[in-house]
């Protein structure tokens, strides 16, 4: 029931440290110092609260409201007006739970040393955690209703009406719940669910050793995954690259056989969670959720498999214009063409908005009152948290992070928040609070599209071909990054998984192998695939921390590619339909199954020609690429 750490979307963006001096309108102060920066790039808090006494009240509040709650245990079953009152009884605990978050959360990302707010935000800690053992005999107690009695009570109160999707969803995934006795067996074997995880965190950072390596120009560095990064992406020296490569990988090769045991504890404890809760497969069970079906993951496998050839298209571009002889993966995120051009924020602010016209005057005007209140934090400060997030608060609105250094990647960084943000407002001020809060599943689709429309109005407003080459590689190495890497991502832990299902060992051998066939299925001749790169699956958290989760990146992208060809392309009204459903999905907040909400937008993510779409467009991109290198001398 607790929705508000799904409402946290974030993404982590690198920062370029530029000592910008640009003097001009909205470019990036020369300063650091919190104080010295303009109100309208800072965050104001007061629209949450006034005063941290304010914010002390509202702490009391939920307290006395906790309590409240709690006499309410043995109720239920008195019929639908007590089922409504403590729905509503737990939805004024969750808006003040979002203030209360909020006010601390918000304030300590903009100076992460404050001792104060972070001893305040421990308080809030503190209290969610009594609030979820109060709030713990709820479901069960709802549950020993029968269904078809509370379908009579739905049906019979209009105010119960709101709860509906959320009262039956408890119902749907009940199946899988177990008796009393095997319940309490599954508790005990959480405590030590986690023991995989834990492991692969200390192996992996605590008790990593990397080499120092000596560069070309007889500077020696210290690898880490940062240093590592960077020399992939600033050293244009093939040899150094190939040489950091080797030395990083091989870290990782020295400890291989631990690794994989311990993804293979991962994998027993996902085929044991899956059996004791009766699923067929890891797959179902982790899909279960959001009642995803399993098409749309092995849908996207198996699509996007036969849909490499642009992704080699790219690598065999990148190839000959880096003028290479023979293009490894270590190449791959070289910049091909340096450039001056900056994006101030100001101008990155008005390009964002007026890319969104097609979306319509409402979204557009909504938009523009947004990002000119005092909810966008702009600039890096002394002590602030680092990428770019929109956060909402039900009842407020979204505050939006960024750390904006006049880059392309900053100023892309904002259209995608910018997303976040419109659909965060709209899913608020439509939605009743219980159905607010959109999954993950459906997020990325409202950023990606966005920065696809800002992509678009860039592209038509510049003839010149470096500048529109940049865009175009901007969007191709998201799509690279956020789409086929992810997928083969998904690819490698499905037949991992799949191994475990049927009894089959798992040592490093066999897991270097799938991962290897993999890099050699996706990129084919375009790309020598070094042997090293096989123990890669070894250093991904996601694959040991949270299983089945990165092919929902793939989704998100797939999705947003096929709604913006509906916007865009067609006739008038066909667009103008599309565009209409396109603001329904995000004005619906979490009103049904991420599946249906798709659906009901157009599209389907268990039918092929959804993901095709992503493929064509990155098929597209590439192909303008080319023309534009063409062009440059
Ligand atoms: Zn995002």
């Amino acid at each position: 029931m607790n929705a508000i750490f799904r409402s946290l979307v974030g993404t982590a963006i690198s920062l370029t440290l530029l000592g910008s001096v640009l003097a001009a309108d909205g470019a990036k102060p020369t300063t650091q110092n919190r104080s010295e920066i303009a109100a309208e790039f800072r965050w104001d808090f007061s629209p949450i609260y006034a005063s941290w006494d304010a914010w002390e009240a509202g702490m009391q509040d939920i307290d006395g409201r906790i309590d409240a709650f709690v006499k309410l245990k043995g109720t239920l079953k008195n019929g639908p007006d007590a089922v409504l009152k403590a729905y509503q009884a737990f939805d004024d605990i969750g808006k003040l739970q979002y203030k209360v978050y909020g006010y601390t959360a918000l304030q300590r990302d903009i100076d992460t040393r404050n001792q104060d707010v972070s001893g305040r935000f421990q308080r809030v800690m503190a209290l969610f955690a009594k609030l979820g053992t109060a709030t713990s005999w709820f479901t069960p107690e709802l549950l020993s209703v029968a269904q078809p009695t509370m379908e009579q009570w739905i049906a019979a109160t209009p105010a119960l009406q709101a709860y509906s999707f959320t009262i039956l969803d408890n119902y749907r995934q009940q199946k899988h719940v177990l008796d009393e006795s095997g319940e309490r067996l599954l508790s005990y074997a959480a405590r030590f669910s986690a023991t995989p995880k834990a492991t692969f965190q200390e192996l992996s950072t605590s008790d990593i050793k990397f080499p120092l390596v000596t560069l070309s120009d007889g500077k020696e560095i210290k690898l880490s995954p940062g240093t590592y990064q960077s020399v992939l992406a600033t050293n244009y020296k093939q040899a150094d690259r190939a040489k950091a490569f080797e030395a990083y990988l091989k870290t990782y090769a020295a400890t291989t056989n631990t690794y994989a045991a311990i993804y293979n504890g991962v994998l027993q404890h996902d085929w044991f969670g899956a059996q004791a809760r009766n699923f067929p497969s890891t797959l179902e069970a982790a899909l279960d959720g959001n009642a995803i079906p399993v098409s749309v993951v092995t849908n996207l496998v198996d699509t996007v498999r036969q849909g490499t050839a642009p992704l080699q298209r790219y690598a065999k571009l990148r190839k000959k214009l880096l003028g290479l002889d023979n293009y490894h993966l270590y190449d791959g995120a070289i910049p091909i063409y340096k450039t001056d051009k900056t994006y101030p924020y100001v101008e990155s602010r008005d390009q964002v908005l007026a890319s969104v016209a097609p979306l319509g005057a409402d979204y557009v005007a909504k938009y523009r009152k947004f990002m000119a209140g005092k909810q966008v934090d702009v600039y890096e400060t002394e002590g602030k948290r680092s990428g770019a997030y929109v956060s909402g608060i039900y009842g407020v609105g979204p505050y939006m992070l960024l750390n904006h250094n006049d880059t392309q990647d900053a100023l892309f960084t904002l259209a995608h928040e910018g997303g976040h943000a419109m659909h965060t407002l709209l899913s608020h001020e439509t939605q009743p609070f219980v159905m607010a809060d959109y999954t993950i599943f459906v997020a990325e689709v409202a950023s990606t599209t966005n920065e696809r429309f800002l992509l678009n109005r860039l592209l038509q407003a510049t003839t010149d071909p470096k500048e529109r080459f940049l865009l175009l590689q901007h969007a191709v190495d998201s799509i690279v990054g956020t789409f086929y890497t992810q997928v083969l991502f998904a690819d490698f832990e499905l037949q991992a998984h799949k191994l475990v299902e049927q009894g089959k060992p798992i040592t490093s051998d066999v897991l270097n192998g799938i991962y290897l066939k993999l890099l050699q299925d996706y990129y084919g001749d375009a790309v020598t695939v070094d042997d090293l790169y096989k123990y890669t699956w070894s250093r991904i958290p996601h694959f040991f921390n949270s299983p089945y989760y990165v092919y929902q990146y793939a989704t998100c992208f797939a999705s947003s590619a096929k709604l913006f060809k509906d916007m865009t392309t067609g006739s008038d009204a066909s667009r103008a339909a599309a565009t209409e459903r396109y603001l329904t999905l995000l004005k619906s907040g979490g009103n049904d199954h991420p599946m249906q909400q798709l659906q009901k937008a157009g599209v389907d993510l268990s039918k092929r020609e959804t993901v095709q779409a992503m493929v064509e467009q990155m098929e597209e991109l590439v192909a303008q690429m080319e023309v534009e290198a063409a062009k440059i001398r």
